[in-house]
């Protein structure tokens, strides 16, 4: 688990146009920060560079003490859970949140000593033979956090990650990810353009407008100064 530190970040695409422009944003160890925004104000290429997907034009990020702007993304030990989850549908829970352990090369003793630790934070103990295909999304959810949990990444990233949903389903995800979040105390930087997502779920708001950082704030305070 790190901090992350995002010192006035210039994102300029090809044609000179900004996306992101002069962000900065102190992300605290165990903190979870919402990006929100309309479309096209800069938030997936935020998070795009904090995972080491899109280079930073200017400006400096930091994980913990350590600067990552010219960092690999398999170098910054950050876990992005997607959208659709991205489960290997042929192997059973155990194994697809074992999966970074195998590919790593880590002993058998490891690997079951991690994965039933995750697997019972997650309360998934009971479905560690089961194959993703059977499961509820909310289970899917937390296999994919596994995987990320047994990785011992730094922070956790996600893109949008109920926005596939129905209602129903997206306000248990909800309360699923902000109380996971919570216990497991891992820093956690959330995309969304969904005004309820970014007002219940997390410790601080960043809501970005045209590539520029309109407000940083709690729920409570945008709450009360829209
Ligand atoms: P959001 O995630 O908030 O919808 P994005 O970060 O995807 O916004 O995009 C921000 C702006 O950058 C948009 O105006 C978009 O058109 C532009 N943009 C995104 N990706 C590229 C790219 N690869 N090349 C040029 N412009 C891009
Ligand atoms: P490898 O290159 O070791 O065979 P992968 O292709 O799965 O493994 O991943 C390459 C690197 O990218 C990994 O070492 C890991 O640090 C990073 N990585 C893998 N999955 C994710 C993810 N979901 N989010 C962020 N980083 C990841």
């Amino acid at each position: 688990m790190a901090a992350i530190t995002l010192k006035n970040i210039v994102k300029k695409y090809g044609d000179g146009f900004a996306a992101v422009n002069d962000v900065s944003i102190d992300i605290a160890d165990g903190e979870f920060v919402i990006l929100v925004g309309p479309s096209g104000c800069g938030k997936s290429t935020l998070l795009r560079m904090i995972v080491g997907l899109e280079d930073i034009t200017s400006g400096d990020m930091m994980i913990g003490d350590r600067k990552v702007n010219d960092l690999a993304p398999r170098d910054r030990n950050l876990a992005m859970v997607f959208q659709n989850y991205a489960l290997y549908p042929h192997l059973s829970v155990y194994e697809n949140i074992a999966f970074p352990l195998r590919l790593a090369g880590a002993p058998d003793q490891e690997v079951d000593e991690k994965v039933r630790n995750a697997s019972k934070t997650l309360e998934l103990d009971e479905h560690l033979e089961r194959k993703p295909g059977n499961l509820s999304g909310g289970q899917r959810q937390r296999v994919a956090m596994g995987r990320a949990i047994v990785r011992e990444a730094d922070a956790f990233l996600f893109d949008e990650p109920l926005s596939n949903l129905d209602a129903k389903l997206r306000g248990q995800m909800r309360t699923e990810i902000a109380r996971l979040q919570k216990r497991l105390g891992i820093t956690t930087v959330y995309v969304t353009h969904d005004q309820t997502e970014a007002m219940t779920l997390g410790d601080r708001v960043a809501v970005l407008k045209r590539g520029y950082l309109q407000q940083l704030a709690t729920p409570r305070e945008l709450y009360e100064n829209p």
